[in-house]
């Protein structure tokens, strides 16, 4: 088995023809968060191991990813950690097949996870970044019982109670706010 351990990004553009008939296998650490550097900052490297194995003209990725996020609380704004551990499922294939054969890709290959690509160089990099987005939730909270802040003083309101009378002038947001807050 070709093992190759990646130091930097451009390793991570694999050729299609480097790829060995048993397949390749590729391990990387991002301990700076570059591959998702402009959507979140992470608290822990990121770190993937993946195995490319060619079918036919489509190239399989297999592997997982860990790392863990900073992300913004929906409601009270404050960063909060968020561990992620995934696993890595798609097929690649290339973009000249999509134009061919739609139709007949979408009845068979419905239940894939397929991602398009040149047919010469699959970008390891944006599959495991890729993996990485969509293991964060839509919906973001510290923890599921997060108060979220005062909409008029701006206060934590998992400090503690402000005193603004917020019965009298709470706007529609923040009743819906408060709904969403007691029965999360
Ligand atoms: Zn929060
Ligand atoms: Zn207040």
């Amino acid at each position: 088995m070709t093992k190759v351990k990646a130091m930097n990004r451009d390793e991570l553009k694999i050729k299609f023809e480097d790829i060995p008939p048993e397949g390749l296998d590729i391990a990387f650490e991002d301990k700076r968060g570059d591959l998702i550097k402009d959507c979140y900052p992470i608290l822990k490297p990121i770190r993937a191991s993946v195995h490319l194995q060619r079918w036919g003209i489509d190239v399989k990725v297999t592997g997982q990813v860990e790392t863990e996020v900073a992300l913004p609380c929906d409601r009270c704004l404050k960063e909060f950690s968020f561990p992620i551990k995934g696993r890595i499922d798609v097929l690649l294939e290339p973009r000249a097949v999509l134009s061919r054969m739609k139709e007949e890709l979408r009845l068979t290959k419905d239940d894939l996870d397929v991602i398009f690509f040149d047919g010469h160089t699959i970008e390891v990099d944006e599959v495991v970044r890729e993996e990485i987005l969509l293991a964060i939730p839509m919906r973001k909270l510290c923890h599921e019982k997060c108060k979220g802040l005062c909409p008029i003083c701006g206060k934590d309101l998992n400090e503690g109670a402000c005193q603004c009378k917020r019965d009298v002038r709470e706007s529609p947001f923040a009743v819906l706010k408060k709904l969403m807050a007691s029965s999360g």
